[in-house]
């Protein structure tokens, strides 16, 4: 690995661990195991933290109470039994002349890890035992293992990075630490793939001195800007796979033109319309309600997309009840409006029911053109395609959909299914987007070209209420144009939240829903989540419904809806809650998504905790779509501080966007970015919270790079491009 010329990242990636000096059968397993098989694994293996011993902590210098981290080498290590039968393994540390003791409970394997002579980073709260301070159960970096031939002076010297070793595997921190360093002197200077004028205007470091700066910093000031450098790497790689996807799909697609006319968007609600108008001018000059501001913005936004000769593929984002459907309905009527059909995917049945009760009430009158019926039109035809329809109903919806007599096909997964065609798919939207995955979109466009009669790519629309931040938003929904409504239909009131802990106060809630109702308003009471299994968390509903039917809310007419209920019986008990004939409904969380109901007005959520904040939210979304005051109960003692975070962020914020944030910060991002997508896994270091400023910095720079012949100016970023995809991906977007 000596040669003069740059080495590129992927050439790293060819080189195995099996290679470096010192890795032998044992340490190769043990790095295999922990996901390190080449030398750009190795080096994309970050430090946890850093000691610095050009600033040692002088063991006498610490007291009591102090959080501290101490380096020490073992000189003793003694195991007993204390009084109580619990195994005590005392280890005392010398460094430099100083003295220490650490002690650990009922972890009796320390005196065969700490034997004299390791040494390592204790890090603990510092207390005091009869006058002596000491350390109890601290955590323990070892950095030196037992064999002497390890210690090399040399790192001792300085700042030392301790990486996140593996007990399990048996490597130390100390080794890792060495290979990585073996490997960065023997790989010399690493190329840098990125323009140089692009590095110096944006005031970063050179690869070089970024790998370096993080792996072996002379003093604590260079991992800062090594840090930067990496994680702006890390996001244009990023960035730049999502403007190649975007660019190849641009490419290779046939766009269909769906024409609106802006003036149809602007027409007032009870407004007469001429016969000839299109659909969307008769669909929203017959509509319940004027659209807002935002609700037209974004449809301008669409409009323009759907004009335009490559197919739109754009998500919408609003809070729950922002009113995304109508937006939904005019982008599937201006499908229609060109003589193409529509489709509709939702994550659950009872959501698509109610999508397709409300879609033919809100479309009833509206008639289509045809010139084989007699009279030359008929009415729209708007069928449902789910999992559990009757295999006679669904041939029926397939051959109407195959000949171009079903309009728009409202449905669930089953949409996915391989033997449905249609005769020409212009327009496909995605509701609850975040339900599904990028592979179930990527499908369902790829469907609507290749199994319609005419080969054109369908105009995408996925809509969710899932208000993700902006900078997540930018990973994982990085090939979408965006589309935001962020106003509230006129007249909503803020729903009020209480966080109720108390059993009395619990009573203020069962008649808050007594009092709703005898105004002619309804409730949801959602039973709390039992992870582990539905059907439990079913039985716990009926149980939940017979005990407020004979307590709390007894005379009121209680409804159940619970995952393990057929179809048909949701769909009943669904259309009377809608109707009124049932005041309650308890239900486990099958309601959370899209459930519209405007005269539920209070919500009661059992075991609040149990639910993740943007769980809380939708269900809060249930209430407060209409003009009546609303309210939402949250019940339940959390167990631990993030269950109380949780609740306290819901009593405190109505807006989705805010909650977005906090859960961004309570959870982590590795469950927001999930591991499915592809490319993804490539952010080992980078912070959508703290490195906002870099990701935009490194969009503008993949757009930049892009923007001209895709990358063929870039061959190194190319080359380094393909170690995180497919060959079969490199190949489609990097073909000229
Ligand atoms: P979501 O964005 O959660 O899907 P919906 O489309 O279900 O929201 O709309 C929420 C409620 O607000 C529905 O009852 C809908 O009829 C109503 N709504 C939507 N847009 C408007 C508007 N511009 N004015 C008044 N009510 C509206
Ligand atoms: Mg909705």
């Amino acid at each position: 690995m000596s040669e003069a010329a740059p080495r590129r990242l992927r050439q790293l990636g060819d080189v195995p661990v099996s290679q470096l000096r010192n890795v032998g059968d044992k340490r190769l397993a043990a790095l295999t195991s922990i996901g390190i098989e080449n030398v750009f694994d190795l080096l994309t293996t970050y430090p946890r933290r850093y000691i610095d011993r050009t600033k040692r902590v002088d063991l006498t210098d610490l007291a009591v109470g102090d959080e501290a981290a101490v380096f020490g080498e073992v000189r003793k290590v003694v195991a007993r039994r204390t009084r109580q039968g619990r195994v005590m393994v005392e280890v005392t540390l010398v460094d430099d002349g100083g003295s220490f003791k650490v002690v650990f409970f009922n972890q009796a394997w320390r005196e065969r890890q700490l034997v004299p002579g390791v040494q390592a980073l204790f890090f603990g709260k510092v207390g005091d035992f009869r006058g002596q301070r000491q350390m109890t159960n601290p955590v323990v970096d070892v950095i030196v293992g037992p064999t002497g031939d390890e210690r090399d002076g040399s790192r001792i010297g300085r700042v030392v990075a301790i990486y996140p070793a593996s007990g399990k595997a048996g490597l130390t921190s100390w080794e890792i630490g060495g290979f990585i360093e073996q490997s960065l002197r023997r790989a010399g200077p690493l190329l840098d793939p990125v323009p140089h004028a692009m590095i110096t205007q944006l005031d970063l470091v050179d690869r070089t001195a970024s790998f370096w700066g993080i792996h072996l910093p002379e003093d604590l000031t260079q991992v800062a800007p090594a840090r930067r450098r990496l994680v702006f790497d890390e996001f244009l790689r990023l960035q730049l796979l999502l403007a190649l996807r975007r660019r190849r799909m641009q490419e290779t697609a046939t766009g269909i033109r769906h024409p609106i006319a802006e003036e149809d968007l602007d027409v007032t609600p009870g407004s007469m319309s001429t016969p000839g108008a299109s659909l969307v001018r008769r669909f929203l000059a017959n509509h319940r309600f004027t659209l807002t501001r935002a609700q037209r913005r974004v449809l301008g936004e669409m409009a323009a997309d759907l004009s335009g000769a490559l197919p739109m593929h754009r998500l919408l984002q609003g809070d729950v009840g922002s009113g995304k459907t109508v937006v939904a309905l005019t982008a599937l009527l201006s499908s229609i409006d060109g003589g193409r059909q529509g489709a509709l995917m939702v994550p659950t049945e009872v959501l698509a029911e109610q999508h397709l009760a409300s879609l033919r009430e809100d479309l009833a009158g509206l008639d289509q053109p045809d010139p084989n019926v007699l009279g030359g039109v008929r009415p729209l035809s708007i069928e449902l395609l789910t999992g559990r329809i009757r295999a006679k109903d669904r041939q029926r919806v397939l051959d109407g959909l195959r000949d171009g007599t079903v309009d728009i096909v409202v449905g669930t997964h089953a949409l996915l299914n391989d033997d449905i065609r249609f005769r020409s798919l212009g327009m496909i939207v995605i509701d609850e987007q975040h339900r599904f995955g990028v592979e179930q979109r990527a499908i369902l466009r790829e469907n609507g070209r290749e199994h319609s009669e005419e080969a054109a790519d369908p105009d995408l629309l996925v809509m969710t209420a899932t208000p993700i931040p902006r900078t997540a938003a930018m990973v994982v929904f990085g090939d979408l144009d965006r589309s935001v409504l962020d106003e509230m239909p006129h007249g909503r009131l803020e729903i009020s939240t209480q966080w109720l802990s108390e059993d009395d106060a619990i009573e203020t809630c069962w008649q808050r829903v007594r009092s709703e109702v005898a105004l002619g308003n309804r409730a949801y009471v959602i039973c709390p989540l039992v992870e582990e299994s539905d059907r439990i968390e079913a039985a716990s509903a009926v149980q939940e419904r017979t005990r407020l039917a004979l307590g709390e809310l007894r005379g009121l007419a209680i409804g159940l809806l619970h995952g393990q209920m057929k179809g048909p019986e949701k769909e009943s008990v669904m259309s009377q809650f809608r109707s009124g004939e049932l005041d309650v409904l308890v239900a486990t969380v099958v309601i959370e998504v899209g459930v519209d109901v405007p005269e539920a007005t209070v919500i009661v959520i059992e075991d609040a905790w149990r639910f993740g904040l943007a769980q809380l939210h939708q269900l809060r979304g249930r209430v407060g779509r209409s003009e009546r005051q609303s309210y939402c109960y949250l019940l339940g003692v959390p167990p631990n501080g993030e269950g109380e975070a949780r609740l306290r962020a819901m009593v405190d914020s109505n807006d989705g966007f805010a909650l977005a944030e906090v859960d961004l910060e309570l959870r982590g991002e590795g469950t927001l970015l999930g591991s499915r997508q592809r490319g993804r896994s490539d952010l080992r270091l980078a912070s959508l919270r703290e490195d906002e400023d870099l990701l935009i910095a490194a969009q503008a720079a993949a757009s930049e790079l892009v923007q001209h012949h895709g990358l063929s100016a870039q061959p190194a970023l190319v080359d380094e491009l393909r170690l995180f995809i497919e060959p079969e991906e490199a190949d489609y977007l990097f073909k000229s």
